[in-house]
């Protein structure tokens, strides 16, 4: 089962992953560790890509595909894969058409996890952090004993500036406007599976399993 993950920050998708590769037993390819992976071992595209990173430039899009092409070319990925965080670009959706006709595989299901935009953000913007010993809670759902006080030290808790409701609302339009043309791209091709990612996790898990356990039959 060869399967793509999409879904906006916040909306759970790593904890699916997991749970998706563990019970089908598939690699979870992620472009990071693809590239990491790539850089360490050498691999031909993995050195193009070394020499933009060692200059501290982008990496253009003819390697991340490349890097992903040789990442999805190797044995691990003969019975199936998940691969997150890639394509997301129509381009690289296109390429990654390419490399599935050349490899004799396909994509056969498209996750998009969905998850309300004011949701999303009460997720995002609800974590603190202890200045003194750095332990994490969430306002919601793992909220300090007392308001901003660190349940383990007593230290003083605060809201990375990353996780602002003006830079969580940036990445947030920034993602929807990027994935808006992919999801139609798969949808046309009538693989795009839209979940309610607002169920409680284990809900969300048996939905993803029961559409997958139905294309292996
Ligand atoms: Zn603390």
């Amino acid at each position: 089962m060869n399967i793509l993950f999409m879904g906006p920050p916040g909306a759970g998708k790593g904890t699916q992953a997991e749970y998706i590769v563990n019970e089908f037993h598939i690699p979870h390819i992620s472009t990071g560790d693809a590239f990491r992976a790539a850089m360490s071992q050498g691999t031909p595209m993995g050195v193009e890509a070394k020499g933009y990173v060692d200059k501290g430039l982008l990496v253009p899009d003819e390697i991340t595909n490349g890097i992903v092409r040789e990442r999805l070319a190797q044995p691990d990925c003969n019975a199936g894969f998940l691969l997150d965080g890639f394509p997301r670009t129509l381009q690289q959706a296109e390429s990654l058409d390419g490399m599935m006709t050349e490899l004799e595989k396909k994509i056969d299901v498209v996750f998009n996890l969905v998850v309300d935009r004011s949701l999303l953000l009460a997720r995002l913007t609800g974590r603190r952090i202890c200045k003194s010993c750095g332990a994490t809670y969430h306002v919601m759902f793992n909220p300090p004993q007392h308001e901003g006080v660190c349940d383990k030290c007593s230290g003083e808790l605060y809201q990375r500036s990353d996780d602002t409701e003006e830079k969580v609302g940036t990445r947030l339009d920034e993602y929807s406007s990027k994935t808006a043309p992919l999801l139609d791209y798969y949808r046309n091709k009538g693989v795009l599976k839209e979940v309610n990612g607002e169920q409680d996790i284990q809900l969300v898990t048996a939905e993803i399993s029961s559409i997958l356990r139905g294309l292996g039959e």
